[in-house]
């Protein structure tokens, strides 16, 4: 098929192919040596308890360390893994080294919460996914409530039934799960409801202009309502200003997470930053200080 002959004959291609396509081909063919070229790379952000500044969980986000291109973000690069199928082995790379960063963290005594790990569509989708979270987590010996699962409002609504029955098994077996960009997606509340899920993630673009928008205000005042009045806690994305904190901290947003907090890190950086710390919250300064 024309597919496989250009990825050894870039000329043939650019005939019939603009630039961006014959640039996605080229992506193609390095992702695919990515995972075993052991090119891939996890940050940290923290997510943070806005009422006491505690230290409640990390997000691992995965990023690209690519030899010409220097670090690619994973905005370009999960779409390209999830139409190509590479997410597969992508997305258990991730999983793996999540679980294992978690365990690490864990038995040196140093607590950062829950690890929460972002799943696309076709990972979550792929039939015999709970066993492969078993098994990953009887290899690297993570109990499960240490883990939480993030899947997009979108893909949790996609397929409702099959989302159902598959976040079902996964809570069985103890996993903390929650739904990410909520908001974004054409959310069903008759869905919604049967999801056995434990958290909401409002997504940044209601964040951004909150003190200035007030349809945003109103729409994350009722996020938060619709979390709590079905006992699911809440986190907002994308916090960026103190004005925002103490806005969703008087809502009582449970959790924050943000560039205010911290951009994601590499594990080295988050350890030497936040283990042993908390968040502490002085008018207009988010200042770090050392658990007592
Ligand atoms: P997401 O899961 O909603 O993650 C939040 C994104 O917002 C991250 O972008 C994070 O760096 C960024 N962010 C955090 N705080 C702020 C802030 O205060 N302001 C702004 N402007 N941005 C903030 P990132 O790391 O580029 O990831 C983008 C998306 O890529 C993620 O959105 C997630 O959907 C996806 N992704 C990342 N890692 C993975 C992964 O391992 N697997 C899968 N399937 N998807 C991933
Ligand atoms: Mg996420
Ligand atoms: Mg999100
Ligand atoms: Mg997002």
């Amino acid at each position: 098929k024309a597919k496989e002959a250009g990825k050894n004959n870039c000329q043939f291609y650019a005939k019939g192919m603009s630039a961006t396509a014959v640039n996605y081909l080229l992506l193609e063919n390095d992702l695919r040596r990515a995972v075993e070229q052991e090119q891939l790379i996890l940050h940290y952000q923290p997510q943070i308890d806005l009422k006491t500044g505690e230290l409640m969980g990390v997000e691992a986000l995965v990023r690209w360390q690519h030899p010409e291109r220097g670090l690619v973000s994973p905005a370009h690069f999960i779409p390209l893994a999830e139409e190509t199928g590479l997410i597969a082995p992508i997305g258990e790379w991730v999983l793996r080294q999540a679980c294992y960063q978690q365990k690490r963290w864990l038995d040196s005594g140093k607590k950062v919460g829950r690890m929460a790990v972002n799943l696309s569509p076709r990972q979550f989708r792929q039939r015999n996914f709970p066993e492969k979270v078993e098994s990953i987590l009887r290899e690297t010996g993570l109990p499960a409530e240490y883990l939480e699962l993030e899947i997009t409002e979108s893909c949790a609504m996609e397929h409702a039934g099959e989302t159902i029955n598959q976040l079902k098994q996964l809570n069985q077996m103890g996993l903390y799960l929650a739904i990410d960009d909520f908001g974004t997606g054409y959310s069903s509340l008759a869905y919604l409801k049967r999801f056995p899920i434990q958290k909401l993630k409002i997504d940044s673009s209601f964040i951004h202009d909150i003190q200035s928008d007030p349809n945003d205000a109103a729409i994350a005042k009722s996020i938060i309502g619709l979390a709590h009045n079905m006992q699911l806690s809440v986190v907002a994305e994308g916090v960026e200003k103190p004005a925002q904190s103490d806005w969703l901290c008087d809502e009582g947003c449970d959790q924050g997470q943000g560039f205010l907090f911290s951009k994601p890190l590499t594990a080295r950086q988050f350890e030497a930053r936040f283990v042993g710390k908390h968040f502490a919250f002085d008018g207009n300064v988010v200042k770090l200080n050392a658990l007592a």
